[in-house]
């Protein structure tokens, strides 16, 4: 797989914050150049800091943020990426990279569901469904209201005392099931906050009766989108700043805690005196000399996979929506994507006339299989059953392409918070600083936004003392 190295040209600023006259003693690694660790390099850069090198086991950069042209000329991105910022650094270094290319859509996402579309959120759009789903719904929205639920101890009794039982059985169960490839009472219900939109059961009502739309798709609800490239061409766009300190194809094997010394897989060495590590927190646990308990805490830490599969269509998509959720079990993928509509040159020779794309993802888990030989004909027959795709679409397929992700989502399990603490407190201890996606291990704090954020401000920290807002959320 490769993907967007290159860049376009452009001029490399180096803001000095950085007092040049200071030592610069600390060697400061950085394991991985996705996101997290190149919002790290980028910060370094910025403050002038000079005596630190990022390490990337792939020829690429980005990583769960990469994208990917395949051979008819289709853009793929590792799933459906939408950058929704939450900070102010993020907005202005993705201001600065992307200048005037990128592209800014509303959101539109949908759900299909009992063979309907219906508007995201559910709650807000119960009217949709068919009458006797509409009465189980609010019926249970109502007991819910009433808060006459013990206080949920999971997942699973949060979902049925916020929603009530219509809500769960017809959405949130089999969708969350779908996604998560966990029981959702092995679930923990703390991570939630912002990344579930709750209810209002009044609202819900009044919507109902008054075939009234609740989309949340207002003007505020915009998101930018990489003119080329993906959501990579962002990430790409780092490289300038960092490309003298990187080195690729580097993957780290072995880390010695004591010694501060890591190895590769080519042979090669290096030390440090502090890591930024954003590679997943169980596998740097398992290549490090970590003592016993802090491998068994890094065993409790579970994640699911996903397949992402590319469908590219020799045929105009008639469609605006952005992209729909299936809870049903007439799709394997949980989400698709339209991903032509994100920008032209998604599809081949910028042609969106003519051709058009969507991005299925399907996961899986060590307990949930899901067959790889079968899942690009299941995508298909999933889009044609759901109506994305019309019988006979099929002849005009004009390629698919897969891709494996095998660390997708950090699940939030009961007791991963306790399994956290220990091993950062014991991370932290011998100066390494673990974050990211799956560097953190934090789902609710593992977005684009958040991972660029936790690289820059672990730096601010490293450097200057400054508190790390995300991270510490
Ligand atoms: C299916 C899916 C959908 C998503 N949707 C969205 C979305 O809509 N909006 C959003 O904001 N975010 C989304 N994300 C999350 C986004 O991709 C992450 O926030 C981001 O990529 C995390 O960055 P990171 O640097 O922490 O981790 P990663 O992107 O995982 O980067 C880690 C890097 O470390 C490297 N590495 C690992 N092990 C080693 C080793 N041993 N040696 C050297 N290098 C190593 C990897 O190759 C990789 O480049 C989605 C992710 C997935 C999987």
């Amino acid at each position: 797989m490769r993907g967007f190295l290159s860049t376009d040209s452009m001029v490399v600023q180096v803001k000095s914050g950085w007092k040049k006259d200071e030592p610069l003693e600390k060697r400061i690694v950085i394991l991985g150049a996705g996101p997290t660790g190149l919002g790290a390099a980028y910060r370094l850069r910025e403050l002038g800091y000079r005596n630190w090198l990022i390490y990337e086991k792939n020829d690429y950069i980005g990583g769960l943020a990469a994208s990917f042209k395949d051979d008819q000329g289709f853009t793929w991105d590792i799933g459906g990426h939408v950058m929704f910022s939450h900070y102010k650094y993020f907005d202005d270094v993705v201001d600065k990279l992307l200048g005037d290319d990128y592209l800014e859509h509303q959101r539109e996402s949908w759900i299909r569901m009992l063979q309907r579309w219906v508007p995201y959120p559910l709650q807000n759009n119960i009217r949709h469904l068919p009458k006797e789903a509409v009465l189980e719904c609010l019926v249970g929205l109502h007991e819910a209201a009433r808060n006459t639920h013990e206080p949920a101890r999971n997942f699973h009794e949060w979902i049925l005392s916020t929603f009530g039982e219509g809500i769960a059985k017809h959405f949130m169960f089999p969708y969350n099931k779908k996604l998560w490839r966990t029981p959702l009472d092995k679930m923990d219900k703390s991570w939630i906050a912002e990344r579930v939109s709750v209810v209002d059961f009044e609202k819900a009502l009044n919507n109902v009766i008054l075939a009234k739309d609740d989309t949340g798709w207002g003007p505020n609800n915009v998101f930018k989108f990489p003119l080329k490239n993906g959501t990579g061409g962002l990430f790409g766009r780092f490289l300038p700043y960092i490309e003298d300190n990187l080195r690729i194809y580097a993957d780290a094997v072995k880390i010695d805690l004591e010694q501060k010394r890591i190895w590769f897989a080519d042979g090669a060495t290096d030390t440090y005196d502090i890591l930024i590590n954003t590679s997943p927190l169980d596998s740097l646990i398992g290549k490090s000399s970590a003592p016993e308990e802090v491998r068994q805490a890094a065993g409790n830490l579970i994640s699911n996979s996903v397949y992402v599969v590319g469908v590219g269509l020799d045929k105009k998509l008639q469609s605006s929506k952005c992209w729909i959720y299936f809870p049903d079990s007439s799709a394997p993928f949980y989400r698709v994507t339209q991903f032509s509509n994100y920008s032209p040159f998604n599809v081949p020779s910028g042609d969106r006339e003519r051709f058009s794309s969507f991005m299925c993802e399907t996961s899986f888990s060590k307990d949930v299989s899901v067959g790889k030989e079968t899942i690009i004909e299941k995508t298909v027959k999933g889009l044609i059953d759901n109506r994305m795709m019309e019988p006979g679409d099929e002849k005009l397929i004009a390629g698919t392409y897969l891709i494996e992700v095998d660390r997708a989502y950090p699940v939030p399990t009961i007791g991963r918070d306790r399994a956290l603490t220990d091993i950062q407190d014991f991370l932290h201890a011998n100066s390494v600083y673990s974050r990211g996606r799956f560097g953190a291990w934090r789902y609710e704090i593992g977005n684009m936004d958040h991972s660029v954020m936790m690289g820059a401000e672990c730096v601010g920290s490293i450097l200057n003392g400054e508190k790390e807002a995300v991270f510490e959320s």
